[in-house]
């Protein structure tokens, strides 16, 4: 049956901008590279302030996520824009699929464009489950090679990069380098080379290495703090208000958890599903292979940063499973589901006991696993000291900020008795 809406052509291909929505920059400016290598003419949507949201208000139900609001708010507001000939642009969405709301973004999204008067834009899914097919962007194995490594190499940068900020002599420093290794990562994907596992390996360990020589004072008083929540809102800033440059403003070296970790998570909720529902063995040897493929690459990031003992790897995706059996049953997969609740037990083992948790407007099952665990995270770890951070149209930044230097007092407190303790543990010696 042909679609009502306009699709994405083989022809549109060479001739219309995508424009795609921002989420996390680094990983996603190294992806739009990939993109480009194919062939298509991409661009990264970073509008902000009050007319996206109330352009989100005006064409999308109010009742809907607030990420939904945003994305879209942004899209019609860049259409509004005049920057574009609106007549030459598709608009590209994400579908995880799953049974979330995330699947049906896409509807929403078409519905306002109707509403708003540019019900000729097309709209091109992005997705690995072949849904809602546009016969002008295809997945190859080449773009997906890239596409892993683009993320591998994407979350090792974001970490090391706030493992460096709060600490800089010079301000700057290691922006400069992420841009500097974004450059050269998306020229050697250009040239064909970067990501095999080979290559991989040798670049993370050079990217270390380079980020080890920035000067540092490490007797800054720093406050670890962890980020987690809807994965929209974990990363854009466009959603979290600017957490992770606040953050930054408050002597705090923030460690959000990397987007392969979700990608595993998609991944092993195939197997989860077999083991609850049944399925056949042919798709769980099928997914066991990739889930050991993905994982490898995982790994040899973490083997790299492991390697200098100044960063802070992030736990293997394996045991990531773990600190979720720990808390919640992994049936618990609507949203981020048990990653969620499993990302705040890392954390916590791996010193970052401060979290903050950011919740969107609308979505019930992060805030199940979300707040909804956080009395029992602290029955595992009374160190765990977690607020959960609402994110609606109407809340004020002041007062989602005023409570996050709330949890950051407590915070500098614990942090103060801790050294007290060790200095008098080292005294009496
Ligand atoms: S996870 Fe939450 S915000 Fe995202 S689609 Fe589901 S309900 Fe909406």
């Amino acid at each position: 049956m042909r679609s009502a809406y306009p699709t994405f052509t083989a022809q549109m291909r060479s001739t219309y901008t995508i424009l795609a929505p921002m989420m996390a920059p680094i990983q996603f400016n190294l992806l739009v590279n990939v993109l480009k290598d194919e062939g298509y003419t991409i661009e990264l949507l970073t509008n902000d302030g009050p007319e996206v949201v109330r352009k989100g208000l005006k064409y999308v139900h109010n009742d809907t996520c607030y990420p939904a609001l945003l994305v879209i708010g942004q899209m019609i507001d860049a259409l509004d824009s005049g920057i574009y000939d609106n007549h030459r642009i598709a608009l590209a969405i994400t579908q995880t699929g799953g049974g979330c709301r995330a699947s049906n973004y896409i509807h929403l999204l078409r519905k306002a464009l109707v509403k708003a008067g540019y019900g000729y834009v097309p709209v091109l899914s992005l997705n690995l489950k072949g849904m809602d097919r546009n016969s002008g962007f295809r997945v190859t194995v080449r773009m997906l090679r890239k596409g892993i490594a683009a993320l591998i190499y994407g979350d090792a940068l974001m970490l090391l990069r706030n493992q460096c900020i709060p600490y800089e002599h010079h301000p700057g420093s290691t922006d400069f380098k992420v841009n500097r290794w974004v450059d050269r990562l998306s020229v050697q994907f250009r040239q064909g080379f970067g990501y095999s596992r080979f290559s991989l390996r040798k670049n993370l360990k050079a990217i270390v290495t380079d980020f080890a020589a920035i000067g540092i004072d490490t007797n800054r008083p720093v406050v670890k703090v962890g980020i987690v929540g809807e994965i929209y809102m974990k990363y854009a800033a466009l959603g979290n208000n600017h957490l992770e440059q606040f953050l930054h403003s408050q002597s705090c070296e923030v460690m959000i958890p990397g987007i392969m970790g979700f990608v595993l998570y998609g991944l092993y909720n195939q197997l989860e599903d077999i083991n609850l529902y049944g399925g056949s063995r042919v798709k769980t040897v099928i997914v066991k292979i990739l889930l050991r493929y993905v994982g490898k690459f995982e790994h040899i990031a973490i083997e790299a940063i492991r390697q200098n003992p100044r960063f802070i790897a992030p736990i293997p995706f394996e045991h990531t499973v773990d600190s979720g059996r720990e808390v919640l049953s992994l049936g618990c997969k609507m949203g981020e589901g048990w990653l969620l609740t499993a990302e705040m037990r890392d954390l916590a083992k791996l010193g970052y006991h401060n979290i903050i948790c950011v919740q969107p407007f609308g979505c019930l099952p992060n805030h199940i696993v979300g707040k909804g665990m956080i009395h029992k995270l602290k029955e595992l770890d009374e160190r765990s000291n977690i607020v959960p951070i609402d994110y609606d149209p109407g809340a004020s930044r002041v007062n989602q900020e005023n409570r996050i230097k709330l949890m950051l007092s407590v915070a500098n407190e614990n942090r103060l008795k801790a050294s007290s303790v060790a200095d008098r543990q080292r005294i009496s010696m």
